[in-house]
């Protein structure tokens, strides 16, 4: 499988020669302001598998504890990527074009959401996590 993904401006673009895994979205404080919204939209990715194929001097990182990072376009401000040691360890699903052919598996931390969050019905969501799926 071939995915393609980009940020808003269309500067920064990569290619994925694989499949996304265990996506979920996080509805901790931290993830809002990372993801500028009501939660994070994240599927992993093997770093191998991954390629940038425009933009790439664009990015910025921001690094912050556990060695954990997010990439970002630096001219129109999309959040593209995590980035784990020094590599890429897996994409937000917002930047991702067409279908990934994956859904949302977990939400987690939905125990500190947002007052102004309403979660649908449906979904499989975890007071606190990440807990392995049964
Ligand atoms: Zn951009
Ligand atoms: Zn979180």
């Amino acid at each position: 499988m071939s995915l393609t993904g980009e940020c808003f401006c269309g500067d920064v673009t990569y290619r994925i020669d694989g499949i996304l895994t265990d996506a979920r979205s996080c509805h901790c404080s931290r993830c809002r302001k990372a993801f500028s919204a009501q939660a994070s939209a994240y599927a992993l990715v093997e770093h191998d598998e991954f390629s940038w194929t425009s933009g790439e001097q664009l990015l910025t990182a921001y690094v912050g504890e556990q060695g954990f990072g997010l990439q970002f376009c630096s001219k129109c401000g999309s959040t593209l990527c995590g980035v784990f040691d020094g590599r890429i360890h897996g994409v937000t699903l917002g930047c991702v074009n067409g279908n990934p052919e994956i859904e949302i598996g977990q939400h987690i931390f939905v125990g500190s959401k947002a007052t102004w969050e309403i979660l649908p019905d449906g979904i499989t969501a975890y007071e606190e996590g990440p807990f392995p799926t049964s």
